[in-house]
């Protein structure tokens, strides 16, 4: 049966765009469908705005240090609209050229929704139906809102990039990634921020001594942290202003709600029930090491399947996917040793096994810590001290784990991941010469 498309993508995100363009340059006919803004939640409202804002708000502290090494700031302001449409024009500059990308490599883009409406067949939101030998589902995740009275004051990381104004007050509800970066920029921005968990810990997949480094330079900066915080309901007051309720009487004031609780599959009205395609408890796409879904011809790669909410993950699960059924070459993915950061303020990185993971799983476990203030930081008489962590299989010597929290330790962790996703032993960490003087060498000066 001649179809229309080798190939239909639905969502022109990270894991989309680069399926259809690996697939495309295998020979297949390749068209790809976005509801919203081709680029995905990474470039449009995720990593690359989100990276930005960081880099705009740490001028406050930068800008504060600078009187130490002798430069005068006085006068120094600081416009919300300036960095925000520059923001979003550099957004605008990446959209295109992620159109362009799919222009040149002859795929065909509708920007419309689309849904599966039968096996090998796909209907647009204007009526039109086309068909595929094969359906790529890569329609991310969606952030998650709370079920409680008042919710609809909140915003999400949606809504966050737009703001006509900074607040005054924000409360931000959550404390994972999303949570702990807009607390680092709104506070450096000069925002009144309190973070409120439901729990008695925050970024659980990390490293929990890195975490609680965090929290009390989070403190220390002034971010109020409240842990156990229920918040049962959101109550607009007469001023126009949002009481954050606790439960406990400890309520909080604030201008700006944001829901940093985790993002949900997007795999809702998509038309997957009609064709059968397998869903987990959460709503994600089921997917076996191939992307394939239990129904033939149906894949589904990226944060739509929940396995590591990243985008070079699902860039990666769109390439494999690509050559597996266009490029005669099947492959899987290694998720093992993912390096991941966190862009608080300061960073936190890390790759491996955190110290609670080895001593749970390894019989003989040695860490290594290096608890040190950056030199800049230093002269800056900012007293903000750096952590690192490396963690070692005993029986082996191999470093499976290392954790940095400190300035730039997303940069200093690219690198040093590749020695543990090596499997490099700790000798050959102390056998490479420092490189002096810099905050990476902590890494091989550990005793
Ligand atoms: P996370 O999964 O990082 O954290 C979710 C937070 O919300 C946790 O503190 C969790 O608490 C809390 N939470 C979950 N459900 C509820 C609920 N019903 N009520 C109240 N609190 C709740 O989510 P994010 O939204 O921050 O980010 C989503 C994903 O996006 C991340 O997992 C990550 O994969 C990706 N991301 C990656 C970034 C990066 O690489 N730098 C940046 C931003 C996002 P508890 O611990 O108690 O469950």
């Amino acid at each position: 049966m001649a179809f229309d498309f080798d190939l239909f993508v639905i969502g022109a995100g990270s894991g989309g765009v680069r399926a259809a363009r690996i697939a495309s340059s295998h020979g297949a006919r390749v068209a790809v469908a976005e509801e919203y803004r081709v680029g995905g939640t990474c470039v449009i409202r995720g990593c690359v705005p989100k990276k930005l804002l960081v880099y705009g708000s740490h001028f406050a502290e930068d800008l504060a240090d600078a009187k130490r090494f002798g430069w005068n700031t006085k006068g120094a302001t600081f416009d919300w609209p300036t960095l925000r449409d520059n923001v979003a024009s550099e957004v605008d500059r990446l959209e295109g050229l992620y159109g362009q990308t799919l222009g040149n490599a002859k795929v065909e883009i509708f920007r419309q929704r689309a849904v599966i409406a039968g096996p090998n067949l796909i209907r647009l939101a204007d009526g039109t139906e086309v068909s595929a030998a094969n359906i790529l589902i890569a329609t991310g995740a969606w952030p998650s809102i709370p079920d409680i009275p008042g919710a609809e004051y909140g915003i999400t990381s949606n809504e966050v990039f737009h703001l006509d104004k900074l607040p005054k007050r924000a409360v931000i509800a959550g404390a994972g990634y999303i949570a702990n970066e807009f607390a680092g920029i709104f506070n450096e921005l000069g925002v009144e921020v309190t973070l409120v968990t439901r729990g008695d810990k925050m970024l659980r997949s990390y490293d929990q001594e890195i975490v609680d480094k965090l929290v009390g330079i989070s403190r220390e900066k002034g971010i109020d942290i409240r842990f156990n915080f229920k918040c049962p309901a959101i109550r607009k007051q007469t001023d126009g202003s949002l009481l954050v309720e606790s439960g406990d009487g400890s309520d909080v004031e604030a201008d700006v709600v944001l829901f940093a609780i985790g993002r949900i599959p997007k795999t809702m009205n998509l038309g997957l029930e009609a064709v059968g395609v397998e869903l987990d408890k959460d709503g994600a796409v089921i997917v076996d090491e191939y992307n394939r879904t239990n129904v033939s011809g149906i894949y589904a790669v990226g944060d739509v399947t929940n396995r590591v909410q990243l985008t070079p993950v699902a860039i990666r699960e769109g390439h494999a996917f690509a050559d597996t059924v266009f490029g005669n070459n099947p492959r899987t993915i290694d998720y093992g040793a993912i390096p991941t950061a966190v862009f608080s303020n300061p960073p936190i990185a890390g790759v491996g096994m955190t110290e609670e993971e080895a001593r749970a799983q390894l019989s003989d476990v040695r860490v290594y810590k290096s608890d040190f203030r950056a030199m800049k930081n230093v002269l800056a008489d900012r007293n903000e001290r750096a952590l690192y962590k490396m963690i070692v299989d005993g029986a082996t010597d191999k470093v499976v784990g290392l954790h940095l929290i400190g300035p730039d330790s997303a940069e200093i962790l690219q690198a040093a991941a590749i020695a543990v996703k090596a499997g490099l032993t700790k000798q050959a960490f102390d056998d490479t010469v420092a490189l002096h003087p810099s905050m990476a060498e902590e890494l091989v000066l550990m005793k």
